[in-house]
């Protein structure tokens, strides 16, 4: 197991020129998300921490019930640096997207105020929906506006932090299950390696942990006539794994088919048309897709 490794600004660049190139369609999405990418990892170097402290005996329990070792809302964060990010990304928004540039306006002049740093961050971990109702009425925006601008401010944060508690977890053995070992949540997508290894990644903390090539992570299956594969002829580096059993769907790069650089968080936005693909089939994410309306 171990969290995605930290990537420079040329590999990040890198990744986006060579989606574009492959699919051109992506133009506009792969820009915009570009510089949300560069500034959050950016963003890492300036985060100050606090461990998340777990007890040996609370970890003994966790691992004998194959729970995951944190709760989304355990996770500690920098407000500070979060904030500083808020500003960073909103400005990327209103000079990108016309349709979400104005609720970023909003947000930008309700800071400090409507926003209160702390609150909003631990509201987003807390999963306060109530907050982010009011919130997003009190600013007259739209909730998944406000959610979106949430979770990517505070994303660099999450990842340090899933980074410390996976430090726990280093002398276990396999973890086997299709949840994330660090904080619960599914996997939004998929990795194979150059041996053909599986890995998934993390949809919330983008932690990664191996499991067999025949297996579904939500209801955790391993085999059977109800798993199958689309993909496409053009695109071979890319397919989809559904489960008819639980009728979920996981999208899988195939780093054997591809020279490019994977930057994972960009591979799951350059997917996009095969979510559609897969929900046009009948099919779920399995987990909340944390990701803006973005029309151009
Ligand atoms: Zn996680
Ligand atoms: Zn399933």
């Amino acid at each position: 197991m171990n969290t995605s490794p930290a990537f420079s600004s040329e590999q990040i660049h890198a990744a986006a020129q060579a989606l574009h190139r492959l699919r051109p369609a992506y133009k506009e999405l792969l820009q915009f998300y570009e510089k949300i990418f560069l500034v959050q990892e950016a963003s890492k170097s300036r985060i100050d921490l606090k461990p998340v402290q777990i007890t040996s005996e609370l970890r003994a329990i966790k691992r004998r019930e194959k729970l995951p070792l944190a709760d989304v809302s355990d996770f500690s964060f920098d407000s500070q640096s979060a904030r500083d990010l808020l500003l960073e990304i909103c400005d990327i928004i209103q000079s990108h997207n016309r349709e979400m540039g104005d609720a970023a306006g909003a947000i930008v002049r309700g800071l400090d105020q409507e926003i209160e740093p702390l609150v909003f961050f631990n509201s987003l971990l807390k999963g306060d929906d109530a907050y982010f109702d009011k919130t997003a009425a009190a600013l007259k925006i739209d909730k998944n506006a406000l959610a979106f601008v949430a979770y990517n401010s505070l994303k660099p944060s999450v990842a340090l932090c899933a980074e410390q508690l996976l430090g726990y977890l280093k002398e276990l053995p396999g973890w086997e299950k299709g949840y994330c070992p660090v904080c619960g949540n599914f996997p939004g997508l998929a990795v194979l390696d150059q041996d053909g290894r599986r890995r998934l990644h993390c949809s919330f903390c983008w932690t990664t942990w191996p499991v067999k090539r025949v297996f579904c992570p939500f209801c955790e299956k391993t085999g059977g006539k109800n798993f199958h594969t689309f993909y496409s002829e053009q695109e071979k580096d890319l397919r989809v794994d559904v489960c008819d059993d639980c009728k979920k769907y996981l999208k899988t790069v195939d780093t054997r088919a591809t020279e490019r650089i994977i930057y994972p968080p960009m591979e799951q936005i350059a997917s996009l048309h095969l979510d559609i693909n897969a929900r046009q089939k009948g099919y779920d994410s399995g987990m909340e897709l944390v990701l803006p309306e973005v029309s151009e």
